[in-house]
């Protein structure tokens, strides 16, 4: 018996577009996971969500990640890594400002809110977590259009990743990277597409200050807006608040 879920798959059943297998999502509960967990949804009989906790400082992340897990329907597990990226990003250092958007590069070119090596962490413990809990698949909503430079956001860290995980492992397990080749309007056109999506989304937190209703002067809430307003949609998160306009 498989260690996760009570669901068996039909050989009856009518979800033909589903690929029938088992799939653990990268759930940090922002926008862009929150869509990949939908995205799952769609896909795959069984869906898990893993959430870690690395003492982000925006640490409503986890509570969003909680509750839209509970929304989704799916099991929901949160890895506790500690303090392992402390000092190394100003999303985990509290003694570092956040930038704003137009302050956002470092000296080297990246911004302070990279954390270095944290998909790196992130895509092997995902995979020893989708291989305990038999999954095929691991799910994670990197993006390498929109962004910053993160190199850990781009399709070849993501296929040199699987390669890694793969050689490592007995079996093969997938990464999937639904959003990295779409824009953040794209994402938002993705999202509306999926039933339940949007409304997950009004919870979901992207401020990389964690505030709420969000700052909206991050680089992280811009880009949100951004693709909000491209794609022609009310953020759903602002209208929660009962904003009618995105947040500058
Ligand atoms: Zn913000």
């Amino acid at each position: 018996m498989r260690p996760y879920g009570g669901l068996v798959t039909s050989q009856h059943s009518n979800k033909t577009h589903r690929e029938n297998g088992r799939a653990l999502v990268v759930f940090s509960g922002g926008q862009d996971s929150t869509t990949c967990l939908y995205w799952a949804k769609e896909r795959y009989e069984h869906v898990l969500a893993l959430t870690f906790s690395y003492g982000q400082r925006h640490s409503i992340e986890i509570e969003s990640a909680r509750r839209i897990a509970e929304m989704a329907g799916v099991r929901h597990e949160v890895l506790d890594l500690g303090a392992i990226f402390s000092g190394l990003s100003s999303l985990t250092d509290s003694s570092q400002a956040i930038p704003e958007a137009e302050n956002a590069s470092s000296n080297q070119g990246l911004p302070s809110t990279f954390v270095p090596g944290r998909n790196i962490l992130f895509l092997s413990l995902a995979a020893s977590r989708a291989y305990s809990y038999d999954c095929d698949t691991v799910v994670i909503g990197v993006s390498q259009e929109d962004y910053a430079g993160y190199p850990d956001c781009r399709e070849e860290f993501v296929k040199l990743m699987e390669q890694t995980v793969q050689a490592g492992l007995d079996r093969p397990i997938k990464i999937e990277s639904p959003l990295l080749h779409l824009s953040k309007k794209q994402t938002v056109e993705l999202a509306v597409d999926i039933p339940g999506c949007l409304e997950a989304l009004s919870h979901s937190t992207t401020c990389y200050n964690g505030a709420v209703p969000p700052c909206g002067k991050c680089n992280s809430c811009q880009l949100r807006a951004k693709g909000f307003d491209q794609a022609g949609v009310t953020d759903p998160l602002l209208e929660r608040f009962g904003a009618s306009t995105h947040a500058r």
